[in-house]
């Protein structure tokens, strides 16, 4: 397929914003889904919806084999050894709390630490901050650079031997920056800590496998890489999530239950009590094919070229700051005007038809850390073109001629 033809797959770009044609900016929040996405999930409801790993008769056979078999494309898309490995949640947000709730209260206790970065999304410090209240665990931050940028030197200096767990992004939704989370697991390995990677703002724009980086959990969420909301991920490696007690309980989450004793259901099964999002797991499924169609290489090689263009375009507007520079950035771009409030420059781009972010992006700590009450996130999907970075810089100079 080529990038040309991709927006054609996206039936809502050929929609029109405030009269204009849309520009989609906000994939970091959450991407646009493709045909392929949307007929999948409405071949489910129409052709195959029955509950799944219940029935014996054929249509809930059918809907068992689809969700099962996007199990197994999950499988493949992040190289786990195991169909066992794959946790269905509802998201990353899921995905960390069942790791606190689970892991963390059967293997932390008062004093020791949980590693996170100054750049996490909120999802990934509540969750750790709830346990700390509940275990009297600390909280240890590694700080960024003014580049957006984990130093590792830094980050080996906070590891000790009362680090049990570091939990860090993968790639920051508030800047693009890439961490460098191979080299971080190693090193949390060596004082025995476990490593929890959020890759929700990675899985859509790089091709990740977890046992090349040797992680112990990775999370993602499947409506920020052309699936549907209310699924995702936790892969954890098999040996752990045997060891760690159920999330929720519940139908489908066990062998056999009386009023005395229940026993669990084999993994993944364990984790994923009740009712699952059958058509959310076909719909992930069909995702991972849309992107491997495509192939992860040619979409974060063709992300990076834009990414270069916008933000080269970007830098030549008078006023205007990029927060977050790092060497190794993926497809967003946050950014401040001087005498602008974002709210102000993203309301008036609406009216262009251009849609991008103006918040604290769920990571209030980072806007802390440079000192901006807010930024514009424009962030970039495979749907993207040059044409789309034009509209939205002479949408950004008619804004500043209009506020400033
Ligand atoms: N982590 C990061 C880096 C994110 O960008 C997001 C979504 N903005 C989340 C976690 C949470 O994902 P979800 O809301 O899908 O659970």
């Amino acid at each position: 397929m080529k990038f040309s033809d991709i927006r054609d797959a996206f039936p809502i770009l050929k929609l029109q914003e405030n009269g204009q044609p849309l520009v989609y900016l906000d994939s970091g929040a959450t991407s646009q889904k493709p045909l392929k996405v949307i007929e999948a999930i409405d071949h489910y409801y129409r052709a195959e919806n029955a509950n799944v790993h219940r029935g014996v008769y054929g249509l809930s056979e059918r809907a068992t084999e689809s969700y099962e078999g996007a199990r197994e494309k999950v499988r493949h898309f992040l190289n786990a050894s195991s169909t066992k490995e794959i946790v269905f949640v509802r998201g990353t947000t899921e995905a960390i709390n069942l790791v606190a709730q689970t892991w963390g209260r059967e293997n932390l206790t008062a004093g020791d630490e949980v590693l996170i970065t100054e750049m996490e999304h909120h999802s990934n410090i509540v969750p750790w901050q709830l346990l700390r209240d509940q275990l009297g665990i600390k909280l240890v931050v590694v700080p960024i650079n003014d580049q957006g940028e984990i130093s590792l030197s830094d980050y080996e200096s906070l590891l000790s031997e009362k680090t049990k767990l570091v939990s860090v992004v993968h790639m920051s939704n508030a800047l693009g920056s890439i961490n460098p989370v191979k080299e971080m697991t190693t090193l949390a390995h060596k004082v025995g800590a476990k490593v929890l990677l959020d890759g929700a703002q990675a899985v859509p724009h790089m091709a990740v496998d977890v046992q090349s980086l040797d992680c112990d959990f990775y999370a993602f969420s499947a409506h920020k890489m052309y699936g549907p909301t209310g699924i995702g991920v936790l892969y954890g490696k098999e040996a752990l999530l045997e060891a760690m007690p159920p999330y929720q309980g519940g139908g489908d989450m066990i062998y056999s239950v009386t009023f005395d004793k229940t026993e669990y259901n084999e993994l993944p099964y364990k984790f994923e009590a009740g009712t699952p999002h059958i058509a959310g797991g076909i719909g992930l499924g069909a995702a991972i094919d849309f992107m491997l169609d495509i192939g992860l290489e040619n979409i974060a090689q063709y992300e990076n070229q834009l990414l270069t263009e916008a933000t080269e375009k970007l830098q030549q507007i008078e006023g205007l700051k990029i927060i977050g520079q790092a060497a190794n950035k993926g497809g967003v771009i946050s950014f401040v005007i001087e005498g602008v409030h974002p709210h102000d420059m993203a309301t008036l781009m609406d009216q262009d038809g251009i849609a991008v972010r103006a918040s604290h992006h769920c990571a209030m700590p980072v806007m802390q850390r440079f000192n901006v009450p807010a930024t514009i996130r424009a962030s970039l999907g495979v749907y993207n073109n040059s044409e789309d970075i034009d509209r939205l810089i002479a949408s950004i100079k008619e804004a500043i001629d209009m506020l400033v």
